[in-house]
């Protein structure tokens, strides 16, 4: 899938619309998803232009990708989730509902967070 200049995620990133900033270097942005799942619940994206985890595992650099995952831990430690622990997640393609097509990654905290992945009826 080619990348959605237009997608919200990077209309986020240019600025043009708000979103409520928790940190942000070369690399990455996070910030608070509008509809939490958890208690805490943010968002971390990458800032060049990727699709998802497909399209950036395959086209950016080494630098790029050590500076998003740098960035996630960062975030985690910020956010005073460690020692009780947390999830990281990033929805890929059609079969795990991605909404957005830009790679993010949501990382919930704050109360015990279940299983992984409802089983099966
Ligand atoms: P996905 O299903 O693509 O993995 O998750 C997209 C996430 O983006 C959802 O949790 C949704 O609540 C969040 N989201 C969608 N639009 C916005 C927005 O404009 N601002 C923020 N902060 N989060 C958004």
């Amino acid at each position: 899938m080619a990348y959605d200049p237009n997608n919200i995620f990077a209309r986020i990133l240019r600025g043009e619309i708000p979103n409520n900033t928790v940190y942000e270097d070369d690399y990455a942005l996070a910030f608070h998803d509008i509809q939490p799942q958890a208690p805490v619940h943010v968002l971390v994206i990458p800032k060049g232009a990727y699709v998802d985890m497909d399209d950036f595992t395959a086209k950016a650099s080494p630098e790029a990708i050590a500076g998003f995952f740098t960035a996630i831990g960062t975030v985690a430690r910020q956010l005073g989730v460690v020692e009780d622990g947390y999830r990281v997640l990033a929805n890929t393609g059609a079969n795990a509902h991605q909404e957005v097509p830009h790679l993010h990654f949501h990382l919930f905290a704050g109360r015990p967070l279940g299983p992984m992945i409802r089983r099966p009826r």
